[in-house]
């Protein structure tokens, strides 16, 4: 597997540049969505993805900081 980026993914900037996607997942409801950094990027800039958990809101139930964050493992589709 080619692997773009091999540093340390800290921020939403880090993963925009491993091109990768991000699930987050709702720890107390179950579900589950797939961000994609690049839309959420533009809103918050460098933020790091712990402070991006705290701020995620659960569509289906509406629980505020209770979403775990999960960095997919493939690249984006077209971008090797
Ligand atoms: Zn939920």
């Amino acid at each position: 597997m080619v692997r773009h980026w091999d540093g340390e993914i800290a921020t939403l900037q880090d993963v925009v540049r491993a091109h990768r996607m991000l699930w987050g997942l709702c720890r107390h409801c179950g579900h589950s969505a797939r961000i994609d950094p690049r839309s959420i990027a533009f809103r918050y800039g460098a933020l790091d993805l712990a402070a991006l958990r705290a701020r995620l809101r659960c569509i289906r139930c509406k629980s505020a900081g209770r979403a775990a964050i999960v960095i997919d493992d493939r690249v984006w589709p077209g971008m090797h």
